[in-house]
């Protein structure tokens, strides 16, 4: 066995962008590898860290020992700690932050006693000085372990009648190695399906299998798995762009079954919303057993157990959210990102990365293919393929030849001046829910705002009633009669009069979805009207209960915000409106057109999957808007053409990476002090390359009482700003009350 190099790097969460070198113990020279983790001395303390580098010299000459492995297999290996170096470079993060996203809490947690149990095995051969070197107690373990093997710590203890001490004092003198055995326990509970036999494809979905397969090494050629990933051509990105209902699960899952038979696995991720028992289904009912779940609605105790049915190979294909994207699946042959477009693939916390992206990236550093599917796709992955950085495959049409549905654009406008005033439904809308109820189809009323009405607004002075926290607009919810603040969540009572002008007669302005069930209930009572958002979900388990009603056929109206636009596939529902269409174009963003294009076309999506073909009805202020007009055509090519010209003329995204650099204080002035200071730092340091914009307020200026600054900075490249930026926020750190968050490829720029 080749040498071990005698000094391990680590880092650690005690320091931030540093890593520290420490000599590794003679007892645990073979067991420790890069992405080991392990406990060290640190200071006066101990603290765990990643072993994240083997080197044969250190600049320094006072190293200390590694005190224990906390595991007995590295939790990370080479490929990922690559990939992790790489989003702390790109995200401007540090290493110890990635690799806290690169583990699931439960797992990283798992030292602490959790779940796993601590296995006692000893570090050295029966020898002669044992009685000098050992105290009766010490050495009494020893014997144990000598003659019958390793030990759980807790049993061995008890046996012994002794307390841990003993046991711990061994490992520091590294006479024993303690470590973490999982204890496998009952695996997630899995509903009994039906398992799916491959579906006889369509031309366009054969043809994008075919694509899949021959990049991944499998399909007609002869390339066995082991060569492809070797070969001169690497296996990229395929952008699928499949219209909605045109079976691009049908195409992962066949896609998957290829890699799988190659002897390798897959991730697919999907947004977090659409992580619906549904979702999940489709892929277990085709694999079974092999497929592990990873996302936020599971237990502490099941992430655990489903990461480490992926680590040691059990599970095959991993489902799940955002952080999925890091599941140790070995090998890997391909990582789907199923709406690839989705914002929620954006992480907002540091490490502040992008799901999509950071698969991307996996892709090429482990060889594996990507897949983005959407029908929507991101203008940025759009211009990819369009450069011809990505293979595109198409889906143009629906499955079995259905049609899509037909989309109708009220105006509004039109429709309060025909009665006389503003409405939450047009004449269209209500006639053809009638219709459908007379039919026993059912609906789906989309508006992406909970609450009963969206502000209160005195018609005298124009006051609007806004949180005291937050520079935005107070909700009225009418369940406990409360105007509550979807920033801070914070609520208080309604006012009896104007608190400006004391007029009693208070309006309420705008609507949310309570106030479409209301009306709803009202000029439909027989029919079973659902409303789902996360004010009606709140419990665990209430969204998958609603849903299942909904297929069941026991509702007949469902209504919602964004949380039913994604992903549901209910065939008996003809009829999709929209509420009103114009909220997301109106957003301070330069991109509310797409979002707007796509939300639309999602929801229109969720019609007329079934045999009988669907209608959308779209209410909108702004009829002639150009991003209503795609939608009403169906026209995702038109759409994208025409915003790419816009985006191109002023520079966005994709023609320009773009890095939101914001800062928060409560102190004002101290805010905008600094903002400007590393505004104008940055526009010296930077040069023509990257144009810096004045340090101005965030659209939302104040949250919880704390008040927000941006600096916008766009450029050719990441690198172009992130360099001299991260100088200029080193060399000018910020005052204690200032904090500073620097988001790179930005999407929320609230
Ligand atoms: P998308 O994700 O593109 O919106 P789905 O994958 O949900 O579309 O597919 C829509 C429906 O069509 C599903 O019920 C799926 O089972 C069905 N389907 C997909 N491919 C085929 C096929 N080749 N033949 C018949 N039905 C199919
Ligand atoms: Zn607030």
């Amino acid at each position: 066995m080749a040498r071990m190099p005698p000094i391990a790097k680590i880092a650690t969460h005690v320091a931030l962008d540093r890593t520290f070198d420490y000599l590794i113990p003679e007892p645990l020279a073979g067991s420790i590898a890069l992405g080991s983790r392990v406990l060290v001395p640190f200071g006066r303390s101990q603290a765990t860290g990643f072993v994240v580098g083997l080197v044969e010299r250190s600049d320094r000459t006072d190293l200390k020992s590694i005190l224990a492995l906390t595991d007995p297999h590295p939790l990370l290996d080479e490929p990922l700690l690559e990939l992790a170096r790489w989003i702390a470079g790109y995200y401007c993060a540090t290493l110890e932050q990635v690799l806290r996203a690169l583990l699931p809490a439960p797992v990283r947690k798992a030292g602490s006693g959790f779940k796993a149990q601590l296995t006692v095995r000893h570090a050295r051969e029966r020898a002669a000085d044992v009685a000098d070197a050992l105290s009766d107690k010490q050495r009494a373990v020893m014997e144990r372990l000598w003659t019958a093997g390793p030990q759980l710590l807790q049993a061995l203890a008890r046996e012994l009648g002794i307390t841990a001490a003993p046991i711990q004092a061994l490992r520091r003198k590294g006479w024993v190695v303690v470590a973490e055995e999982t204890v496998e326990r009952t695996p997630l509970s899995r509903r009994t399906l039906l398992p799916t036999e491959p579906l006889q494809l369509e031309v366009e979905q054969a043809a994008a299998v075919a694509m899949i397969k021959a990049a991944t090494g499998v399909g007609g050629s002869e390339v066995s798995a082991a060569t492809a990933s070797s070969a001169a051509q690497p296996p990229g990105v395929i952008l699928l762009h499949g219209v909605t209902g045109s079976g691009k699960t049908e195409v992962y899952l066949q896609g998957i079954a290829g890699a799988l038979a190659a002897g390798r696995g897959a991730i697919v991720l999907v947004p977090e919303i659409a992580l619906t028992p549904q979702t999940i289904e489709r892929f277990v009912a085709r694999f079974g057993e092999q497929v592990a779940v990873l996302h936020s609605h599971l237990s502490e105790g099941e992430r655990h157990d489903e990461w480490h049915r992926i680590r040691s190979g059990a599970a095959r294909i991993v489902v799940g959210a955002r952080s999925a994207v890091f599941a140790p699946v070995r090998p890997l042959g391909m990582i789907v990102v199923d709406e690839e477009h989705e914002p929620s693939y954006k992480q907002e916390d540091v490490p502040r990365y992008n799901a999509r992206d950071v698969a991307v990236m996996r892709g090429r550093i482990e060889g594996c293919l990507v897949v983005l599917g959407s029908a929507t796709p991101s203008l940025e992955s759009w211009n990819n393929a369009a450069k011809g950085k990505y293979r595109l495959a198409s889906l143009p049409r629906r499955v079995d030849n259905r049609r899509m549905p037909a989309i109708r654009i009220v105006d509004m406008r039109i429709n309060a001046e025909r009665v006389g005033h503003v409405s939450v439904f047009s004449k269209e809308l209500m006639q053809g829910i009638h219709e459908r109820l007379a039919r026993a189809e059912q609906i789906i009323l989309f508006l992406n705002r909970r609450g009963f009405a969206t502000s209160l607004v005195c018609p005298k002075c124009g006051f609007r009633a806004e949180c005291d926290q937050c520079s935005v607009a107070v909700t009225y919810h009418r369940q406990d009669d409360r105007l509550r603040c979807h920033l801070c969540g914070q609520s208080r009572a309604v006012p009896a009069k104007c608190p400006q002008c004391a007029d009693p007669a208070f309006k309420y302005g705008g609507f949310g979805t309570q106030r479409v069930e209301t009306i709803v209930k009202k000029c439909f009572p027989k029919a079973r009207a659902v409303r789902m958002d996360t004010d009606a979900t709140g419990t665990k388990g209430a969204h998958d209960r609603i849903l299942g009603d909904f297929r069941a056929g026991k509702i007949d109206i469902l209504i919602g915000t964004q949380m039913i636009a994604k992903g549901l596939d209910f065939p008996n529902v003809t009829l999709v409106g929209v509420i009103s269409a114009d909220q997301s174009l109106h957003m301070p963003d330069f991109r509310a057109a797409e979002r707007t294009y796509q939300l639309l076309a999602q929801v229109a999506g969720r019609a007329g999957r079934g045999t009988v073909s669907g209608e959308v009805i779209v209410q909108t202020y702004t009829p002639h808007h150009p991003a209503m007009q795609a939608v009403r055509r169906n026209d995702f090519t038109g759409f994208c053409d025409m915003e790419s010209e816009f985006r191109r003329e002023l520079r966005y995204p994709p023609f320009a990476r773009l890095t939101c650099v914001t800062f928060r204080g409560a102190s004002e002035s101290r805010v905008l002090f600094y903002a400007e200071t590393i505004s104008k730092k940055m526009a010296a340091a930077a040069g023509e390359q990257v144009r810096v914009a004045d340090a101005c307020p965030a659209p939302i200026a104040r949250v919880k009482g704390v008040f927000r600054f941006q600096l916008m900075l766009r450029a050719g490249s990441v690198r172009a700003m992130t360099v001299p930026l991260r100088e200029i926020l080193r060399d000018h750190p910020p005052p204690k009350d200032v904090k500073v968050a620097v988001d790179v490829d930005a999407i929320s720029l609230l």
